[in-house]
């Protein structure tokens, strides 16, 4: 009997290296009886593999379907191979003197192995707060530098007793090479204080803790990439002093709850939520509430959605077990400040919000905020992109030069190219004050460090007052590249979904850099990554007092309400302009009729705004975009009536706003609700671009339609519109692995950066 011997050698490329696979790779051979060896190498791992050859494609099947959960594998090269002199199988040496390109894993939350230790009596970790594995726990907030080793993270403070060390050197153990590895005896502890630094003497602080919020304290809690403001969610006078002192008034808080039970007594959860809320990344997933429930309503007013998480860390869990419905896990900074990490800086920014502190004394190199997501048109859609998925990169098209991306203003997140691949930093947040632009800075240096990565060209935003675009403009030595708010949106979602050559980009967001000193954010732009034209834009309005028209809404429904009707618009019948005093109304049209401080704007963010506060939504908002979330959180469901709408053909046609606005005050007059307005408003949106699309397709042949900006986080106009372009047979490329806000721009500001280099 002749038996089929076969040899091959596979590469795998990924994040495959200090996340178990090798190990994993030796207990799949040894299942199937194959012979052979693996080592890491500077591009991945290597393996060779021989025996019979339905075992070797056995071996191959599962090599990829049941990876270690920590593992991200981009690709598997094989080859057929000489059968060798194997004896048996091996893990060896790492191959090659190179320098290891390691990518390295995000945090991810506890694993279900080692939550079973934790809660065990018996397991020498029970009720451990710092339990981990290969498979779970703290990685990117941890490092400090390359190679990923115990003494480049902030666990070369704790030594291994015996125990722990014996895990870390035994291959087929879980915890063969983890670098966070502790237990009890060697490893990190919690600590817990009043806010004045005095400790709470207790035998088990956790418990404590406990106890205090369920008397309705809040607590700072240091997690996995930095403080948390706790409080018991039930407990109004809790939320609502939260609220007061850390001065923020209406913007919804984030909540925990220990299981998905625990949740849909309060949230919605459909089987695509489930999967993402229970998923290793362990993100904040806006559910839609259920009427009535138990959660205090100061969490998320007047919203139909909670921003809802699962426990990621032992600690967390430890927290949870004693029945709380949720806790409001909310960012520990002071408003827009980034949170904190470090335990001296908490105690002086929280120490005048919480009460107590529950800390520990595992550093945090790295802050990373909790993730934000939805699920939406048929996809996972990013609000915020950070803990549990920074760093795995987005796969280009193609290898660019090594590229700083410098990210726009609000929601501020950088890029780093090497190779085919694009490095997204963690959410860094609004580079309006010191403290975040330092964190900015922070973020640049440590990027290029773990990724060993010397930037060869800097891409910013065209805009020369964003803190962004001016550090690139203190980096003399470096070539750089400013870059189109609306054109690095567009590409952002190219470079996603790898495209190549001409699109029809709608680009829609509340503001961005206009070359023609006009405020942009309502593009339909022809675009490669290359270049852009645009296509179209709405027609533009004044903006009556800059920045202060984004505060209040209400200055753009009158700025509106001039365009369309003129000076006549005072006599019309509207709640809103009974509201406001007919001064201003008169200051804010002098404003604007002698064009000070009133700059032009195509942006559809506004639009929202403005026909939000004309169907009295709210005159003035609390944080970015509230009135429009508002707005569209009131939509009936549509009937498919819509608002006339037209635009003026040319060149660069101008999508007129005149006849929509008559429509809404029209309906407004006739008393109309505002749930159907809403739906009307946004179903002619749909229609409006949708139409425009298909004008711009007979022109110019292109039949791909990408969608991107901040107004693609209205699911509404999302879902529709895909829908309807859809209905015309376009190719519609949406975002799903970086935000389609500002958050995301940096990587299309690499992408554009590189193909200007390229000169194509
Ligand atoms: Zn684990
Ligand atoms: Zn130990
Ligand atoms: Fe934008």
């Amino acid at each position: 009997m002749t038996r089929n011997i076969v040899a091959k050698r596979l590469k795998v490329n990924g994040i495959v290296q200090g996340v178990g696979f090798r190990p994993f790779v030796f207990q799949l051979a040894r299942k199937y009886s194959l012979k052979g060896v693996v080592a890491n190498t500077s591009s991945g791992v290597s393996i060779h593999i021989e025996g019979l050859a339905e075992s070797v494609s056995s071996f191959e099947a599962d090599l990829a379907n049941q990876a270690p959960p920590l593992a991200y594998i981009v690709d598997i090269a094989g080859q057929t191979a000489k059968v060798g002199q194997y004896s048996d199988f091996a893990i060896v040496k790492s191959q090659g003197n190179s320098q290891m390109s390691t990518l390295i894993s995000p945090d991810v939350s506890v694993c279900d192995d080692c939550l079973a230790e934790l809660l065990d009596p018996a397991n020498r970790r029970f009720h451990y707060p710092f339990i981990n594995c290969t498979n779970c726990g703290p990685r990117y907030t941890i490092i400090d530098d390359i190679p990923y080793d115990r003494p480049k993270t902030s666990m070369r403070h704790f030594s291994m007793c015996h125990a722990c060390q014996a895990e870390y050197d035994e291959p087929t153990n879980r915890r063969f090479h983890a670098q966070p590895n502790a237990c009890d005896d060697c490893g990190p502890h919690v600590g817990l204080f009043d806010n004045r630094k005095n400790v709470i003497d207790d035998p088990n602080p956790i418990g404590k803790a406990v106890r205090l919020l369920k008397r309705g304290n809040i607590l700072a809690i240091k997690g996995l990439g930095g403080y948390h403001l706790a409080s018991d969610a039930g407990n109004s006078d809790a939320v609502r002093r939260l609220r007061r002192r850390k001065n923020r008034e209406e913007k919804p808080f984030a909540l925990m709850s220990a299981d998905l039970a625990t949740i849909r007594g309060y949230a919605d959860v459909s089987r695509q939520e489930e999967q993402l809320l229970s998923s290793i990344r362990r993100p904040i997933v806006l559910l839609r509430k259920k009427t009535p429930n138990s959660i205090s309503d100061q969490v998320a007013p007047r919203n139909n959605y909670f921003g809802v998480m699962l426990p990621y860390t032992p600690l967390h869990y430890l927290l949870l077990q004693h029945d709380f419905t949720a806790l409001v896990m909310t960012s520990g900074n002071l408003s827009e400040e980034p949170i904190s990490i470090d335990n001296e800086d908490a105690f002086n920014r929280l120490g005048g919000i919480a009460d107590y502190f529950l800390i520990h004394d595992r550093d945090i190199y790295l802050r990373s905020d909790d993730s934000i997501v939805r699920h939406a048109a048929g996809a996972q859609r990013f609000i915020r992109r950070s803990r549990g998925f920074v760093p795995i990169p987005i796969f280009l098209k193609e290898e660019v030069p090594p590229i700083l991306a410098c990210g726009a203003e609000l929601k501020n997140t950088i890029c780093v190219t090497k190779q085919d691949k694009a490095f997204l930093s963690q959410h860094i947040g609004d580079l309006e004050n010191i403290a975040t632009f330092d964190f900015f800075q922070l973020t640049v240096e440590h990027l290029k460090r773990i990724l060993d990565i010397d930037p060869e060209i800097l891409a910013c935003d065209m805009h020369p007052d964003y803190m962004s675009s001016q550090f690139a403009a203190t980096q003399a030595e470096i070539p750089k590249i400013q870059i189109q708010h609306h054109h690095a949106h567009v590409v952002s979602c190219m470079a996603e979904h790898k495209l190549d050559g001409d699109v029809i980009g709608l680009a829609f967001d509340g503001t961005g850099y206009g070359p023609d000193d006009t405020v942009w954010g309502g593009e339909i732009l022809l675009a490669s990554s290359y270049e852009f034209k645009r296509a179209g834009h709405l027609a533009t309005v004044a903006m009556p007092g800059g920045a202060a028209a984004i505060k209040q809404p209400w200055r753009m429904a009158v700025s509106y309400l001039q365009a369309t009707f003129g000076d006549d618009f005072q006599d019309l019948d509207l709640p809103m302009l009974r509201e406001i005093e007919v001064e201003k109304v008169t200051i804010l049209r002098q404003m604007m009729s002698q064009k000070v401080n009133s700059p032009l704007t195509s942006s559809l963010g506004r639009l929202f705004d403005g026909v939000a506060a004309l169907c009295g939504i709210r005159n003035q908002v609390n944080f970015e975009g509230q009135a429009a979330m508002e707005f569209e959180m009131l939509a009936a469901e549509s009937t498919g009536q819509v608002y006339d709408f037209q635009w003026e053909p040319g060149e660069n046609c101008r999508l007129l706003t005149a006849p929509i606005i008559e429509g809404v005050v029209a309906d407004m007059q006739r008393r109309v609700a505002v749930a159907e307005i809403s739906a009307k408003f946004h179903r002619t949106l749909i229609q409006l671009f949708a139409e425009f699309s298909d004008f711009i397709r007979r022109d110019t042949g292109l039949n791909r339609v990408v969608l991107s900006g901040g107004c693609f986080q209205n699911a509404t106009l999302l879902s529709g519109l895909v829908q309807a372009l859809r209905d015309k047979k376009f190719e519609v490329f949406t975002h799903q692995q970086v935000p389609a806000n500002d958050g995301g721009i940096s990587l299309g500001q690499a992408v554009v950066a590189a193909a200007a280099v390229a000169g194509r």
